[in-house]
């Protein structure tokens, strides 16, 4: 048996575009640029994906760059767009943290608390006292490790009250999984990966607002040639961008979200587990847990692959962030910005779940950490 948990790392793409990638490669395969036929009808395909992912978030078409993923997307916002001061949070992914960091400009890191929430007031109280600087304010729709939703349209109701802020949402763990509607909460960019919905690795995209256009245009992070309207140089990914816009078509939240709900149930059997992050799942991003381990022997890591050996796929924490660890730093940055004490963060893993998981997998999993944890504690209340 191998059970893949680990779907906010990436997903597998979806059987219905591995049939759609075949037939691809074989009919669509001109270069979108070119002006024959075969260059048309790819040019014909990624503009039907631009307006398709374009309506989903209520932009216009004109305001979706194609980008290699969400990194790339998350580095543009940081090098291309003017700003004095950078407002953000210590939870963000570590593409938002590096070119944060970079930027050699002021950065205020907001407080968040035990569940990885920002303090409205907090923001308030940062954005009037720097009103007088324009601001790039990023903060992430979902987090990847413990799955906190930001209320987006909350901050974004604050941020109309000040001319000078552009607003970022880091949103990959969140598109096809919860609404984001760009003119509702008042963004100005938001930055998307194809992989976490089943779609191809290497296509996501940054919605901007039409007022920075210039700004992008000015300063484009990949030059070259004339393609995305002379935003980003390069032959787009065409199938990668088709098969995104076609993922849309085949999600079912409502299934991940069962799985969700199941583990949850049956996680409050054990005593001895504990969830990390918001408990109330419409504040939680769908398909993430993260819990801690707390009687058990073994350290996060050693979890992991011991899960492994039995054929069971989880994460400790962003993959992403998984290479930067330096020996005497044994817990994830997340979990230590929310103040989540070191004996429980030191046993933490994360389970992602998505549509294609079943019931009986989650039955597996809970069967195998009992062989990890003392029997008193994984025994059913
Ligand atoms: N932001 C978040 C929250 C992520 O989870 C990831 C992927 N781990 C990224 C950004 C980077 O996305 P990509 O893999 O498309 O570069």
């Amino acid at each position: 048996m191998h059970i893949y948990f680990d779907n906010a790392a990436t997903t597998p793409l979806a059987p219905e575009l591995i049939k759609m990638l075949q037939e691809l490669n074989f009919n669509l395969y001109g270069n979108p640029s070119s002006m024959h036929s075969l260059g048309r009808s790819a040019r014909k395909a990624i503009e039907a994906a631009r307006e398709r992912i374009a309506a989903y978030i209520n932009a216009e078409a004109e305001e979706i760059l194609f980008t290699s993923g969400a990194t790339e997307a998350n580095n543009i916002v940081f090098k291309s767009i003017n700003h004095d001061l950078i407002i953000t949070s210590p939870t963000e992914h570590p593409s938002i943290i590096d070119p944060v960091k970079s930027t050699r400009k002021p950065v205020i890191w907001l407080t968040v608390d035990r569940d990885g929430f920002i303090d409205l007031n907090e923001l308030e109280t940062q954005l009037t006292a720097n009103s007088d600087k324009t601001i790039l304010l990023s903060i992430m729709h979902g987090n990847n490790e413990m799955g906190t939703l930001q209320d987006i349209v909350a901050i974004g109701k604050l941020k109309a009250q000040f001319p000078n802020v552009i607003f970022h949402s880091d949103c990959v763990q969140t598109f096809a999984k919860h609404d984001i509607d760009v003119k509702a909460a008042n963004l100005d960019l938001i930055s998307v990966s194809a992989h976490k919905i089943h779609a191809p690795k290497g296509t996501g995209f940054l919605y901007f607002s039409e007022r920075l256009r210039d700004q992008l245009k000015d300063n484009p992070l990949i030059q070259g040639s004339s393609q995305e309207s002379k935003l980003r140089g390069g032959t787009e990914n065409l199938t990668g961008i088709v098969l995104f816009a076609k993922a849309l078509e085949l999600k079912s939240s409502q299934k991940t979200l069962q799985l969700q709900e199941y583990f949850l149930t049956k996680l409050k059997q054990y005593p001895g587990i504990v969830l990390n992050g918001p408990s109330d799942l419409s504040k939680r991003v769908l398909g993430n847990i993260n819990i801690s381990l707390t009687t058990s022997q073994f350290q996060r890591e050693e979890i992991l692959l011991q899960l492994d050996l039995r054929g069971i796929a989880v994460a400790t924490g962003s993959a992403c962030a998984s290479n930067n660890q330096v020996p005497d730093i044994q817990t994830s940055y997340v979990l230590r910005a929310c103040r989540i004490p070191e004996e429980i963060a030191s046993k933490a893993i994360r389970i992602s779940l998505s549509q294609y998981n079943k019931k009986d997998e989650i039955d597996f999993f809970f069967a195998k950490l009992a062989e990890l944890m003392p029997c008193s504690t994984m025994r059913a209340r």
